[in-house]
């Protein structure tokens, strides 16, 4: 196949991204638009992948490059290399993803000795020898790979020399001595000089830009973006054009909207008497497009047109690089513009609203993770602020409170009315009550799935873990961080959940713009709302985008709850019932013991009783919340080494009672007789879910009673309950069916003693283990509903705990990439999802109307959510805060699914 080494402007077109990079094949477009554009070529990625693997440039190229050159010579009037206004070039890279400072280019190419000494004759001498110090400099660096701290250091030599502070207030005699200074110091540290052949300049340059492909930045840039490392980068030659020519010349960027709000102006940065790279570089303060027009009003007039019609054109948010030169405008690229997660609603749904784009295009335009950034508070961080200690970012959001280093504590001084920041060494089930009164848990172990970390998210705690070199001491009430700083009980910090950073003291707090808004019950009778006006806007933004996404949604969003309190959140935040509610969460913290009771055996009726009593309450609370939407209550499934207390902590408790010859209990022997029964050697693949079920049937009994007595006295109060009852952890359908008659049993029992005509719950399974999911065609003939339990699913599919794999192995998995994802983030489509696939498949075998459900975290996660949609779920199941990123991203997901022509969508 014949692939074309080089492409003149004239010949090329957005579309040839691939071949001619974004900037190339961008600057053919605005050339066929008629757009002021410096006449040039480009070199395709083929001509750059044959120079990478051959080590040289390909036969034929030389060719056509000095035939281009001839034409570019023929539509300028100027020569390269020739004359006193002799042609001269940029020599830009460009691949086809923006990767935005990562290669070269060099500019002002074809300047020489001798041409210079032409030059001054006709032109102001400052801008000449202005030109070729900007070559020698960009050469030395870019072409003979000498440090830009070493050419800084000439730089800076010669300023101080000459008694100014800036190239800017250098004279013609001074620029000569820079230039000079600079070509000492080239041949000093490379032998090589400034080639005075311009053709020598050129080519070199090319080869240069072709290698900055395999820059190490560059390859690290492309790794952390995902980009393969064998595309290329194509290069640019373009004729020059001069900000740096006399006071009305400068160079500058502008947007079509504001990149950083949205807002539908443009907003630009321009710098007088100046070259395109003095912008970027920020070294010089730039001036407000109002100013630009105040100095150049025609140019400004004309750009203004320009970046007008190419949002038309590319229809959407642009940005344009552009020099003034002597008043009269030039356009050097454009691009798709990057813009903020709050500007990318806002723009979206401006551009629907305008017509530019269509609701579906508005909708794909955005996505959950930006969605997440602007539901979670930020700090407003001032530059002097010294960060305490880094961990991983396990939680967003942004927590100030006073230390504190026990659960117990943090519960006094939450009830005291303090803010307290929790700090431990790692988490565990025993601490919930702690991290629920704590703003912001900091642990120095643990991973993004750590106890913490899954819990803070949960809960909406900010959250950060595995701050390394953190030594927490608790019972001295003490940490040192891997600085050295010592933090104590009341010390005040300020913890970035969306970044994992702690800094010392109290920081101002940014609230998230959309999370008040998205998550409260919308206040008609407040216009206002919260927030400031961007904040509105943002906000109705967001609820415009989002109600295009539920409509287009094939896959309804519940949540995971178990309190009314989060029920409300998540029902005010759109979610259309709670898909999974853990009832062991109800029997956390001083709850307990209830379990341990029952289960040892210790005042198990007084325990059940309890049970049974809380349960009513928290039902009640839930359906009332959720009144007229289902309510899938998962019945008992507590892990049980985190229920029942140690055997050790009981050993030493009775040998210590023992040595000092006072009386033991026999509750104490008791309990530690039956702890040590119930030990379990491997708790995670122990007695759990329907297997404690179905020893301690007694516990199904208490909260199937109590299910169906909070919906019969809603029901007789006028209410609209819909409870659904699951099994846990079923492998076989046998447990599946011994749990259903009990279930069935006590249902009916109960109606039958309240006097109620409520139709008793449907029974349904959650899918969490390999066997279930194989074994779905048995599990339908009794299940009325599925529930992928992804959690557990990922865990015994790949036969891992989580936590181990977090604090451990996995972290070497991905930093080696061995693994590109935490399969415990975001679902594993090869291994977990073709397990889904099959209980799908043979679950509606059996019962076509089967209802199926995805709860854990990766059904909130927006890079699993489209895998559930494929697969035909009816709905996703999240924590509350998720709520809304997942109805944009099913959506999202039934647009992107359609595949009909959403043209230039990125
Ligand atoms: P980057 O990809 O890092 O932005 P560019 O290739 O766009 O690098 O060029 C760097 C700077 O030089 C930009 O500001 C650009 O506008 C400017 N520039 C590039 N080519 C020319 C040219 N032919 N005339 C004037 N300025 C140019
Ligand atoms: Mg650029
Ligand atoms: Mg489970």
């Amino acid at each position: 196949m014949n692939v074309s080494l080089l492409v003149p402007f004239a010949h090329g077109e957005r579309g040839m991204t691939d071949l001619l990079g974004g900037k190339g094949a961008n600057l053919a477009e605005m050339t066929r638009l008629g757009l002021p554009v410096p006449p040039g070529f480009t070199l395709t990625t083929e001509a750059c992948r044959r120079y990478l693997k051959d080590g040289h440039r390909p036969p034929g190229l030389d060719d056509q490059v000095r035939k281009a050159l001839t034409d570019l010579e023929r539509s300028t009037g100027r020569a390269f290399g020739e004359g006193d206004r002799p042609l001269l070039v940029s020599v830009r890279s460009g691949a086809k993803f923006s990767m935005p400072g990562m290669m070269e280019t060099v500019l002002d190419v074809g300047l020489t000795d001798a041409l210079v000494e032409r030059m001054v004759l006709r032109q102001d001498p400052r801008f000449v020898w202005d030109c070729y110090r900007r070559l020698v400099e960009m050469y030395g660096r870019t072409v003979l790979g000498v440090p830009s701290t070493s050419i800084d250091a000439v730089r800076a030599g010669v300023l101080a020399e000459q008694g100014v502070s800036a190239t800017a207030e250098l004279d013609v005699a001074g620029l000569r001595s820079l230039v000079a200074a600079h070509r000492r110091a080239l041949v000093a540290t490379t032998g090589l000089d400034l080639p005075q052949d311009p053709w020598e300049q050129l080519t070199s340059s090319i080869d240069a830009v072709f290698s900055s492909w395999n820059s190490i930045r560059a390859q690290v840039y492309r790794r952390h973006e995902g980009i393969s490392g064998d595309l290329g980068t194509a290069v640019t030659v373009m004729q020059m054009v001069y900000g740096n020519s006399g006071p009305h010349s400068g160079s500058g960027v502008c947007f079509s909207r504001n990149p950083a709000t949205g807002d539908p102006e443009p907003y630009g940065d321009y710098l007088p008497e100046a070259q395109g790279e003095d912008v970027v570089s920020g070294s010089q303060a730039t001036l407000s497009l109002a100013h630009m027009a105040g100095r150049e009003p025609g140019a400004h007039h004309e750009l203004l047109s320009h970046i007008s019609t190419l949002e038309k054109h590319y229809r959407d948010l642009c940005d344009v690089e552009f020099t003034v030169q002597d008043g009269t405008l030039y356009v050097l690229q454009t691009r798709v513009g990057k813009r903020s997660p709050a500007a990318a609603f806002v723009i979206a749904a401006d551009m629907a609203e305008e017509g530019l784009v269509s609701e579906d295009e508005a909708l794909v335009r955005v996505g959950g993770r930006q969605l997440e950034l602007l539901l979670h508070d930020t700090f407003e961080v001032p530059g002097g602020a010294r960060p305490l200690m880094t961990g991983l970012p396990a939680s967003p959001g942004a927590g100030v409170g006073s230390i504190v280093f026990d659960p117990h504590t943090a519960v006094a001084r939450r009830a005291a009315g303090d803010d307290v920041v929790l700090v431990r060494t790692e988490t565990s089930a025993e601490d919930l009550d702690g991290i629920l009164a704590s703003v912001a848990v900091v642990t120095a172990r643990g991973g993004l799935a750590s106890h913490a970390a899954v819990v803070a998210r949960g809960f909406g705690r900010t959250c950060v873990t595995g701050v390394a070199g953190l030594v927490v001491d608790e019972l001295a009430g003490q940490a040192v961080t891997a600085a050295g700083d010592v933090l104590r009980t009341g010390d005040v910090v300020s913890v970035d959940g969306t970044t994992g950073t702690v800094y010392a003291g109290s920081l101002a707090v940014r609230p998230g713009p959309v999370a008040g808004g998205l998550m409260t019950v919308e206040d008609a009778s407040d216009p206002e709302g919260p927030g400031n006006g961007a904040d509105q806007r943002v906000l109705a933004a967001v609820r415009r985008i989002l109600q295009h996404a539920d409509q287009r949604a094939t896959v309804k969003v519940r949540t995971n709850a178990e309190t009314a309190d989060e029920a409300a959140a998540a029902r005010a935040a759109g979610a259309t019932g709670i898909g999974l509610c853990r009832t062991e969460h109800m029997l956390l913290g001083s709850r307990r013991a209830l379990v341990e009771n029952v289960i040892l055996g210790i005042g198990a009726q007084d325990a059940l009783a309890r049970m049974e009593q809380l349960a009513v309450q928290e039902f009640t609370g839930l359906l009332r919340v959720m009144d007229g939407l289902p309510v899938v209550v998962r019945l008992l499934d507590p892990p049980l080494h985190e229920f029942l207390p140690d055997p050790e902590g009981l050993a030493v408790a009775v040998a210590l009672l023992e040595g000092a010859g006072k009386p033991v209990s026999d509750v104490l022997r008791t309990r530690l007789d039956a702890t040590r029964r119930w030990r379990e050697s491997n708790p995670m693949l122990g007695l759990r879910g329907v297997r404690l079920l179905t020893v301690h049937p007694e516990l199904v009994d208490v909260h199937v009673r109590a299910l169906v007595t909070a919906a019969h006295q809603l029901d007789a109060a006028g209410g609209n309950p819909r409870p659904e009852i699951m099994v846990p952890l079923v492998s076989d359908v046998a447990e599946l069916v011994s749990a259903r008659s009990r279930i069935v049993e006590v249902a009916v029992a109960t109606v039958l003693a309240l006097g109620s005509d409520l139709p008793t719950p449907p029974v349904g399974v959650m899918i969490e283990l390999p066997r279930a999911a194989l074994c779905a065609d048995d599990l339908a003939t009794v299940a009325e509903f599925f529930s992928f339990g992804t959690n557990d699913l990922t865990q015994t599919t790949w036969g891992m705990s989580r936590d181990d794999a977090e604090t451990g192995f996995l972290s070497t998995y991905l930093s080696d990439g061995i693994l590109p994802k935490d399969p415990f983030t975001t679902l594993d489509p090869r291994g977990v999802g073709e397990l889904i696939r099959i209980a799908v498949e043979r679950g509606r075998r059996t019962r076509p109307d089967l209802e199926l459900g995805a709860c854990g975290e990766q059904a909130g996660d927006p890079d699993s959510i489209a895998f559930f949609v494929d697969c035909g779920l009816d709905y996703v199941s999240c924590s509350p805060p998720r709520v809304p990123v997942a109805r944009l991203e099913v959506g999202r997901a039934a647009v992107l699914a359609e595949g009909t022509s959403l043209s230039d969508t990125r």
